[in-house]
């Protein structure tokens, strides 16, 4: 899904762990929905609304009863991050390098990405290189306490997976 925001920026959402997307339940709703979403065994769908917010201009969306998005301008002129984790830098990202012999139009064949920390996005031409800065990466950032899974992907096969055992 995609925004179109009054600044001219996207808000795009077709990944997980947004920065910039909460997950909101209403106060007249959250009874209903905790004892709905015991029952079921899982969070309880229907209850929650999305908010977004643009990592431009600051601007909030926020997902009324209906669903239909509503704007909200910030008073500072500086963007301030109202989405983000409450675990601030300590947040467990995952890491995800991925090598593909077809990539799209200007791309490259390699990828490494992860959105902790200072936030890595980077693209590789040899297949040793992105295999050498992923292990890099994720023994450093292991070592940190700041990973919660990571993979590795030559085309469809997994060359490594690790996920956290206590987040
Ligand atoms: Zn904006």
């Amino acid at each position: 899904m995609k925004i179109g925001c009054t600044c001219g920026a996207v808000i795009i959402d077709q990944t997980d762990y947004l920065a910039y997307k909460g997950h909101l339940v209403a106060d007249e709703d959250w009874e209903d929905f905790a004892e709905s979403s015991r029952s079921l065994g899982e969070i309880d769908q229907s209850f929650v609304r999305h908010c977004y917010q643009c990592t431009s201009c600051g601007r909030l969306y926020v997902d009324d009863h209906d669903r239909r998005l509503l704007a909200f301008v910030p008073e500072t002129t500086v963007p301030q991050s109202a989405l983000k984790s409450i675990k601030g830098t300590l947040w467990k990202a995952p890491l995800i390098g991925r090598w593909t012999s077809a990539p799209l139009a200007g791309e490259s064949k390699g990828n490494l990405y992860c959105n902790g920390g200072d936030g890595v996005v980077e693209q590789y031409d040899t297949w040793e290189a992105l295999e050498q800065a992923y292990f890099a990466l994720f023994f450093r950032l292991k070592g940190l306490g700041l990973l919660r899974s990571a993979l590795l992907h030559n085309g469809s096969k997994q060359v490594h997976a690790w996920a956290d055992t206590d987040h």
